[in-house]
């Protein structure tokens, strides 16, 4: 065996040793703080729905812990980081809503479903939406 070969074998294993071993990936942070955080609540409130969360919480711990295909783990946070970044930007959008509400106002586009941030002018106004490119009426008091 050529020295390269033993070389790119060598690097090979080692790709296949960090996806097989059980890192802390995204989602294992977000049960195990949620773990920690419905024990925690429990303790003060003993409401049998969150017992059960707790319980289920676990038991998914322990499956993705015991899971032996690494894809599945990773598909798992993939759509689990996906979620997160879908409810993160809603977020975002009201902090940047509630910064702007002075001199903007946001409105949706009636055809297309987007959110367009207007300036704040009083009266009826028409407005082109910049993605379906109709008009639209907005008031604005
Ligand atoms: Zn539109």
């Amino acid at each position: 065996m050529k020295f390269i070969d033993k070389f790119n074998e060598y690097f090979k294993n080692k790709e296949q040793k960090n996806i097989n071993n059980n890192k802390m990936d995204e989602l294992y942070k977000f049960l195990f703080i949620a773990f920690f955080v419905i024990w925690v609540i429990n303790i003060f409130l003993r409401n049998p729905i969150l017992l059960a969360l707790w319980i289920i919480d676990c038991l998914f711990i322990i499956y993705r812990a015991m899971l032996k295909n690494p894809y599945k783990r990773q598909n798992q946070n993939m759509k689990y980081l996906a979620i997160r970044n879908k409810i993160l930007e809603k977020f975002k959008l009201q902090i940047r809503k509630w910064k702007d509400r002075k001199s903007y106002i946001y409105r949706k586009c009636p055809n297309c479903k987007a959110e367009i941030r207007l300036p704040r002018k009083k009266g009826k106004h028409v407005c082109t939406c910049p993605r379906c490119k109709k008009d639209f009426d907005v008031k604005c008091n």
